[in-house]
């Protein structure tokens, strides 16, 4: 065996090594290292049990999310309301002043689908609430009076969905001045695409708001827009309510959707970080 042969092979092995390294660093997206990772780590925890609805794991990720708000400097409140069935619902708002009186609201859902130490609700939807405490790290100074709202009891319970985000339209006073809702929910799947979706009504605004701040360079994501329809997640209720929504979903054809199966190496957190740095780019157009 001649030396340029074994130096060819140590060659090889090296690029294996670090291909091998570079693949494991492109799958295992969750590092302890960014708040985002601390987050979704803790939101996927098996002592949350999945976060159903009405469990005392469901509170307890409540309490976990109304800590991290706290200590982001927010004095957040929980609405609390009962549900049929007696089953006690908590939705955690943030509610930050603007220069305008017009209020708009960003929203995700913390509950999961089920009661399960194996079920994760990784991507549906711990993604969405990551971004959602993202957006609250970041947000600042807010043109607008906004409200940050972490949905409990999105997912069915007495085959009713958006029981929290239906109940926030229903009892909230300003209604009124609402000028647009954002939902996120889904949004953090570890793959390239990104639906930006809007109602039909706001179509350009959001549209045109997505264009100026496009420039935002990550060009790992490939963003598809679309006017949505009245189901699917806690846009619902304002939709039915004449309010327009818009925001972002990645889930449309998921298979492992409500399964356990739906586990935090199926998330990337660049791809949450993107979507809470574009939606606050966005806010100035919008
Ligand atoms: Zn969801």
């Amino acid at each position: 065996m001649s030396y340029g042969t074994n130096i060819l092979r140590f060659l090889g092995l090296l690029i294996c090594i670090l291909t091998i390294s570079c693949s494991k660093d492109n799958t295992l997206q969750i590092s302890v290292n960014s708040d985002e990772g601390i987050w979704l780590q803790e939101l996927t925890s098996p002592k949350y049990n999945g976060r159903k609805t009405g469990t005392i794991e469901c509170t307890m990720a409540k309490d976990y999310i109304v800590e991290e708000l706290y200590k982001l400097g927010y004095t957040p409140k929980v609405q609390t309301f009962n549900f049929k069935d007696s089953i006690t619902m908590n939705n955690i708002i943030v509610d930050i002043p603007g220069e305008i009186d017009s209020l708009v609201i960003i929203g995700a859902h913390y509950d999961g689908a089920v009661a399960s130490k194996y079920y994760q609700a990784a991507t549906d939807n711990a993604s969405g609430v990551v971004a959602l405490l993202s957006i609250a790290k970041h947000i600042g100074h807010s043109k607008f009076r906004t409200k940050l709202c972490f949905w409990d009891g999105e997912e069915s319970t007495s085959n009713l969905v958006f029981n929290g985000s239906k109940y926030f339209v229903n009892s909230e006073v300003d209604k009124h001045r609402i000028r647009w809702y954002c939902n996120l929910d889904c949004c953090g799947r570890l793959n390239d695409d990104i639906y930006l979706y809007y109602s039909q009504s706001i179509q350009d605004l959001c549209s045109n708001a997505y264009e100026l701040v496009s420039t935002y360079d990550n060009p790992n994501f490939n963003i598809l827009k679309k006017i949505q329809n009245n189901r699917g997640s806690d846009y619902v209720p304002f939709m039915n309510a004449g309010i327009p929504i818009w925001g972002w979903n990645d889930c449309s054809t998921l298979k492992f959707n409500h399964t356990i199966d739906d586990r935090q190496d199926k998330v990337s957190i660049s791809k949450i970080q993107y979507i809470s740095t574009i939606t606050l780019k966005m806010l100035q157009f919008l």
